[in-house]
């Protein structure tokens, strides 16, 4: 168990500085957030140590720059953020200037301030112990909120973890921990995992590790289609990787009845929103259709299963949700995980494009959790350790 913001003594906290590293990896539109969704989700970490009177220095990344380049700048999301404060934000446009340890040094007890894109530094993306040690010079202790950024060891989520001490989960990396931890160690039976998108590939890993712990893996997106194939079925034109046939056919040897495959398809002959579609068995797509979603037959069998559960983990949309009305399986699905959560079903939502799925349909709030970190999640649940979560005190 790793050690948390809430075991840190409150008193403790008061004057002093905590560094946190947050995700504010947010869209940018003209040096505007357009999507403010998760610097909204650091807000519980922020206000705490406000509240206890520490002085809170924030790092994040942003996009994908190759050294310092203005259109990605975090000074929008301090913008954002003192907005939703509706207190002042100090914004620290170099870390390494001689003046900004005395910056953070004169904040005000529960003041605030955004440091630069930690990417603008090359050290960053390889974890350079230099710049960790710049960052610590920032803050008196260290807390991780940024778990979608966990799976990658750098210098702001990792090395500078073993700088200063404590080194704490922040509450967002804490409810993360907890659920998809939860449902790994000890998930309330039965435990269904709902895996979909376009590539068993990506997947293999996250079935091997869940295979032994689940009661049952409901497949759904093209994924399925290689099942199929494996199956010697026809799939006409549907997205198949011929090449992993062999490893479909071991993977359904090795789980047996625990595979659940859809019963039927939506399919059309080409993927364009509106064409015409039809809604077949599995047994009987014609050459030249594809599968672009799974049937009603399937949604009812996997909302059925889902009613049941104790635990549902969530990862791939069920169809190209992406361009109606091959999203109705990936809807359906959303649906049934949150009218199970309301009677006390554990639901967890990992993987980007599934995430986005729930937020289109207005259903988040509705799941027991939806995770922030599409590839940390997808790690996370394939048991891999996340080396910014590592890093952080152990309890
Ligand atoms: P996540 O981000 O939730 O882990 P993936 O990235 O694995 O999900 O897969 C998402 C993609 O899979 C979506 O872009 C979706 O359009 C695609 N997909 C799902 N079903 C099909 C299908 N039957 N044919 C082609 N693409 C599909
Ligand atoms: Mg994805």
């Amino acid at each position: 168990m790793k050690r948390s913001l809430r075991s840190l003594v409150p008193l403790g906290l008061d004057g002093r500085r905590a560094l946190v590293r947050v995700d504010f990896n947010c869209p940018l539109k003209d040096g505007v957030v357009t999507d403010a969704t998760r610097i909204r989700a650091s807000l519980p970490t922020i206000m705490y140590l406000r509240e206890k009177g520490a002085r809170v220095i924030l790092l994040s990344h942003l996009g994908r720059p190759k050294g310092p380049d203005p259109t990605q700048s975090l000074a929008p999301c301090a913008t954002a953020l003192e907005a939703m404060l509706g207190a002042p934000v100090l914004f620290i446009p170099d870390p390494a200037s001689p003046d900004a340890v005395t910056r953070t040094k004169r904040l005000p007890r529960g003041g605030v301030a955004v440091v630069e894109n930690t990417r603008f530094h090359a050290g960053e993306e390889k974890n350079d112990p230099e710049l960790a040690r710049l960052f610590a010079t920032l803050g008196d202790l260290y807390v991780n909120d940024a778990f979608g950024s966990a799976h990658r060891a750098h210098a702001s989520t990792e090395a500078v973890a073993h700088l200063l001490k404590p080194a704490v989960s922040g509450f967002l990396m804490e409810k993360e921990l907890e659920y998809l931890g939860g449902a790994l160690d000890q998930p309330k039976r039965p435990f269904i995992s709902v895996l979909g998108g376009s590539k068993v590939s990506g997947k293999i890993d996250l079935i091997e590790n869940l295979l032994p712990r689940v009661d049952a893996i409901l497949i759904g997106g093209a994924m399925a289609c290689t099942f199929f194939r494996a199956m010697g079925l026809e799939t006409g034109k549907s997205l198949v990787e011929e090449d992993r046939l062999e490893m479909a056919r071991a993977l359904m040897q090795q789980a047996g009845e625990k595979l659940v495959l859809p019963r039927g398809a939506v399919i059309a002959e080409m993927l364009e929103a509106g064409v015409p579609t039809r809604s077949v068995p599995r047994e009987q797509i014609p050459p030249g259709w594809a599968m672009f979603d799974i049937d009603a037959a399937a949604e009812q069998d996997y909302a059925a299963r889902i009613a049941r559960a104790g635990t549902v983990v969530w990862n791939g949309p069920m169809g190209v949700f992406e361009t109606p009305p091959f999203d109705h399986g990936t809807l359906a699905v959303a649906q049934a995980m949150a009218a199970a959560t309301a009677t006390g079903v554990i639901t967890i939502v990992g993987g980007g494009d599934s995430a986005a799925a729930v937020a289109q349909a207005g259903l988040a709030a509705k799941m027991s959790h939806v995770s922030t970190g599409g590839g940390a999640s997808l790690e996370f649940l394939e048991g891999k350790v996340l080396p910014g979560v590592a890093a952080l005190d152990e309890v």
